[in-house]
């Protein structure tokens, strides 16, 4: 492996180094071929292009040029500059805000704009705007003192300001040290411990091989940065030793650490057991499952969600009038897509998903998370429903996640809808879909139906992805009363 000297640290590679020191090695080194796509950069560029055309106003212009005439907004200026020595740092910053201050230019200075998905200001934003900021003290010669957060609210862009202290851009240089350091090694850094950012990272496959080659304690399910570090103080340093290991003797180690951990023991055991067998283990024999095998019938329920506005846009159903243990076509089975094109159009959806469910009131509604029922009655709430038919509706909910990790250890790294369907052999018919595609989807689709039909086949992939979830949903069930 040939270090990468004259590689130049830009704004991309730092975000990846602060989210995983190994992201930001694999995209300078790794082999491109294995990384997969996913649908969170773009959701994330078009966020950032909703929020900068909201800032945009009349006087605007292009690069250095539009800061040199004082134009409001400077849109697409590139910048680069040794913030550190020996390594260039490049910066495109495709939005610059005009504001108070002394610059080359005249009595006033520039200041760097960045969007932001999600509720909390991070140190990511801080770091990524004081890196912006340094290049643009550079330009200007006037230090930038704060930097602006644009964010939606309920579909509101709204804008905060950041100060951009001394220690901030302390640590900053510290940063931009250590990742000049990492690419300068020839080896990547480890895996992180905190596994969960790994799920929306493009370099997933690679490290999941890797990690669990290497029996690796995060890749148990239940066991993430914390408790792995535990683990190792306490002798056991990957999925072998933690399966051989005595209940008893586990436990009693932990609890010096707290009773808390010493608790956790036995199931941690059991699903490296799972894991390293690759075989199931059931948990309880005592499974009771009366309500779901007894039933003429259920309906199997999904939801599709925009998270930044809290928006159900989708509330996908099956109804199947058989009994669960009976041979299901899942070709024939039909599938009800119910859309909520707008929030405010919520008492039109109410009445359509009751009459829905009204046609078979005795059967339960199986869902997977907690998602389904809290916003369905959430909804039933808002639209006046009345105490015993919120009750009626409650009773008849049976959360399908809930009863496979009471009643079952499986050999799966998480028990997410995706990882169990697929463990028991569902293949959605789509390859490479999850939540944040089908989201991507229904915002382009959004965007597309008011100017052509340009994107009306995403709606019917949307529909196929949910319908998908439903069955996946069902075939869990069916597989719990399978193997009873
Ligand atoms: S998959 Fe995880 S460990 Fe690997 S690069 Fe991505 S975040 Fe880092």
């Amino acid at each position: 492996m040939k270090c990468n000297k004259s590689k130049p640290i830009n704004v991309h590679l730092f975000r990846s180094w602060i989210r995983c020191r190994r992201k930001a090695w694999l995209e300078v080194y790794g082999d491109k071929q294995k990384k997969l796509w996913t649908a969170h950069s773009t959701l994330q560029l078009n966020h950032q292009i909703d929020c900068f055309h909201n800032l945009s106003q009349k006087s605007f212009g292009v690069g250095i040029q539009a800061c040199e005439e004082g134009k409001n907004i400077a849109f697409g200026v590139r910048l680069k500059y040794p913030l550190i020595k020996n390594r260039i740092i490049k910066g495109n910053l495709p939005i610059l805000k005009r504001t108070t201050g002394e610059s080359i230019w005249g009595n006033f200075s520039y200041q760097p704009v960045l969007a932001r998905q999600g509720k909390k200001t991070t140190r990511e934003h801080k770091l990524i705007l004081a890196m912006k900021g340094l290049l643009i003290n550079n330009l200007q010669q006037y230090q930038v003192k704060k930097g602006l957060l644009c964010y939606k609210e309920d579909e509101i862009i709204k804008a905060e300001k950041i100060r951009l202290s001394e220690n901030i851009n302390k640590e900053l240089l510290n940063s931009l040290l250590s990742l000049d350091k990492d690419i300068e090694s020839k080896t990547p850094p480890p895996i992180t411990s905190n596994r969960k950012k790994c799920m929306i990272c493009s370099w997933r496959k690679d490290c999941d091989s890797i990690a669990i080659k290497a029996g690796s304690l995060s890749e148990v399910s239940g066991i993430g940065a914390k408790r792995e570090i535990l683990l190792n103080k306490v002798g056991i340093n990957n999925i072998k030793e933690l399966a051989n290991i005595n209940h008893n003797k586990l436990k009693e180690k932990l609890e010096r650490y707290g009773t808390q951990h010493g608790a956790i023991s036995k199931q941690i055991i059991l699903q490296s057991q799972s894991q390293i067998t690759n075989k199931a283990i059931r948990k309880n024999a005592e499974i009771e499952l009366n309500k779901l095998k007894e039933s003429r019938g259920l309906y199997i329920y999904d939801i599709e969600s925009d998270p930044d506005i809290k928006h159900d846009f989708l509330h996908g159903f099956i109804r199947l009038q058989k009994n669960i243990k009976n041979e299901i076509s899942l070709k024939k089975i039909k599938y009800t897509p119910l859309l909520n094109l707008e929030k405010n159009t919520e008492s039109f959806l109410w009445k359509r998903i009751i009459k829905k469910l009204n046609l078979n009131k005795d059967y339960p509604i199986i869902h997977y998370g907690e998602t389904e029922p809290i916003s369905l009655l959430k909804l039933g709430l808002s639209q006046g429903a009345n105490p015993d038919e919120i009750e009626a509706l409650k009773k008849r909910f049976i959360d399908i996640h809930v009863l496979i990790r009471e009643y079952w250890c499986l050999p799966v790294k998480n028990y997410g809808l995706k990882s169990i369907a697929e463990w028991i052999g569902f293949e959605w018919k789509q390859s490479n879909v999850d939540g944040a595609r089908a989201l991507l989807w229904w915002r382009q689709w959004k965007k597309s139906r008011k100017i052509n039909k340009m994107y009306s086949r995403n709606l019917n992939s949307i529909f196929e992805y949910n319908r998908d979830d439903c069955i996946a949903t069902f075939m869990i069930a069916k597989w719990l009363i399978d193997h009873e």
